[in-house]
């Protein structure tokens, strides 16, 4: 197979997502996360289908933690004021990891390609 941007150049890999032949670095990309690709759209095509994989679950279990968090700050504020008990102070911890967890699913999602 040649490349297909190349046809006199012997492709030395294949696009993951398309599976179009690439000659070489110029023309086939790896970022390493998604795999090689030709361009762009096939880059965002395999984004799109690793975060299918993964994204619902940690964004469902971060939430499920944030959630978790505020009803035991709930609980914690109206059986005994505002103070470092324990419902308080797990339902800060578990708020905050949930954050977390949400803020780097984000960040992940933002993070420009190379
Ligand atoms: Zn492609
Ligand atoms: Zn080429």
């Amino acid at each position: 197979m040649n490349c297909w941007r190349h046809r006199d150049r012997v492709a030395v890999g294949v696009c993951t997502a398309c599976g179009k032949g690439l000659c070489s670095e110029a023309c086939g990309h790896d970022d390493g996360a998604i795999g090689l690709h030709c361009d762009e759209a096939c880059a965002a095509h395999l984004r799109r289908r690793g975060a299918r994989g993964d994204a619902p679950v940690g964004v469902v279990w971060s939430m499920l933690l944030v959630a978790l968090g505020l009803a035991l700050l709930y609980y914690g504020w109206h059986q005994t004021e505002w103070s470092l008990s324990v419902p308080n102070l797990l339902g800060m911890l578990f708020l905050w990891y949930g954050v977390v967890l949400l803020l780097q699913r984000f960040a992940q999602r933002r993070a420009p390609s190379p």
